[in-house]
């Protein structure tokens, strides 16, 4: 199988590649990209030997290109928005594992889906602001499409092996999508006030990059999983419900109307689902130790608290809202991570931002990409204008 990495250098490219690695024989790296991590994608290079490497910039791809001249590779370096959705679309690329941060995912993995790839998603953002678009162009391009994040592609494995998106008919009751509760879970209310970016980044029982980190610590990255499982499995929003696990060892259940639950199990290591995707359907070792059920002892389980998690609750409110909802909530969300990652805004504020953002943002209609990046602009815009006027964060610096 020839592979497209978009986002190789990122935590979930670089554990895709591990598990590559582990099949020269299985898989072959047409294409690699990430942003400025020149040094992580040469090295990279030198391992895969890609026809192609992309990054960001003139730049770092003259840098890039350099270095890979001097180890006498004929890797072709590209760079910028086009030459992602390029490499995710060659006609010799079998699969595209999506693994780029934020809405800057979205047009290449797209790319992938109309051209039929195989798409392996972790790029959750580019579901939750074009679901209905993305879905479509799925459909009539006969992609097939897994998911990476580790509670979705354990309801697929728990889904019945023909759904075909109507839980009804296949008997199916409730998805429920477990949580760890990340780092602030139990740790007193009044404590939230003066959460550091170290304390919020700090997860109890995975390895992530930044963003998501802080997403799990809100639980607005569950809040976007409640909104990614809407579109990958055609569920009502009051068919989806979040419970907290502080484990991680069950990634997911599937509640069926016969009184079955049933659940993928597993250490909380990315390897295992990205292997499930990269394979499918069959099953190839991934490098996760095996699950040691007497290490772990209990599986508990709480009820999530949403004065404590605000942000879960504005995701739920956006999915049932429709139209651009989802795509401002994720914008306004990019916006308050990276404003409280560079410490202009408190922890608490990252919530009252996104909801005030959902307030000053007109609905509207998402009928094609266009308008979902239309609504992404308005989402940012309005974020980026709030958070100086009421929230009292300084002009200077833009959120990256
Ligand atoms: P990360 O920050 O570690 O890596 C992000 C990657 O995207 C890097 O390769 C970076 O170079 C690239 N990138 C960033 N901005 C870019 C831009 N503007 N243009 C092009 N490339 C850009 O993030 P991650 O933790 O690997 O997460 C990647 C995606 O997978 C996210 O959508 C996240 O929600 C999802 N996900 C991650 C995990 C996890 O365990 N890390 C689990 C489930 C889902
Ligand atoms: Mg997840």
């Amino acid at each position: 199988m020839k592979l497209t990495v978009l986002g190789a250098t990122g935590s979930i490219g670089v554990s895709t590649l591990d598990v590559v690695a582990r099949h020269p024989d299985r898989f072959e790296v047409v294409a690699l990209t990430g942003h400025r991590q020149v040094e992580v994608l040469a090295a990279q290079c030198r391992r895969f030997r890609p026809a192609y490497a992309v990054v960001g910039s003139a730049a770092d791809a003259q840098r890039l290109a350099g270095m890979l001249r001097d180890g006498g590779l004929r890797t072709e370096v590209l760079h910028g928005p086009d030459a992602l959705s390029q490499v995710a679309s060659l006609p010799e690329v079998d699969a595209v594992m999506a693994a780029i941060v934020g809405a800057a995912g979205l047009p290449p993995t797209l790319a992938a889906a109309r051209a039929g790839k195989r798409v392996l998603l972790a790029n959750k953002e580019a579901l939750v602001m074009a679901g209905a678009v993305f879905m479509a162009e799925v459909r009539r391009a006969g992609a097939l499409l897994l998911p990476i994040d580790s509670e979705h592609n354990a309801v697929f494995q728990s889904m019945p092996h023909d759904y075909a998106g109507d839980m009804a008919h296949s008997g199916v009751r409730r998805i429920l999508l477990t949580a760890s509760g990340g780092p602030f879970r139990s740790v007193p209310l009044e404590t939230l006030t003066g959460v550091t970016p170290e304390q919020a980044v700090a997860h109890p029982n995975w390895v992530m990059g930044r963003k998501i980190s802080v997403d799990s610590a809100t639980m607005m990255n569950k809040g976007l999983e409640v909104i990614e499982a809407h579109w990958l499995f055609n569920a009502p929003a009051d068919r989806i419900e979040v419970v907290i696990h502080p484990q991680s060892v069950i990634h997911s259940l599937v509640d069926y109307e016969d009184g079955s639950v049933l659940a993928q199990l597993g250490n909380p290591d990315m390897r295992t689902p990205i292997a499930n995707a990269l394979a499918w359907p069959q099953r190839i070792e991934s490098g996760v130790a095996p699950l040691d059920l007497f290490a772990v002892g209990q599986l508990n389980f709480e009820r999530p608290d949403l004065a404590r998690f605000p942000c879960l609750d504005l995701a739920y409110r956006a999915l049932r809202a429709e139209g651009n909802a989802a795509a401002v909530l994720n914008a306004a969300n990019e916006v308050a991570v990276a404003a409280f990652l560079e410490r202009r805004l408190s922890y608490l504020g990252v919530a009252e931002l996104i909801a005030a953002t959902l307030d000053a943002v007109p609905q509207a209609a998402v009928p094609d990409l266009a308008a979902v990046l239309e609504a992404d602009r308005q989402g940012r815009a309005a974020a980026l204008d709030l958070l100086v006027r009421r929230f009292g964060a300084s002009s200077a610096q833009g959120p990256a």
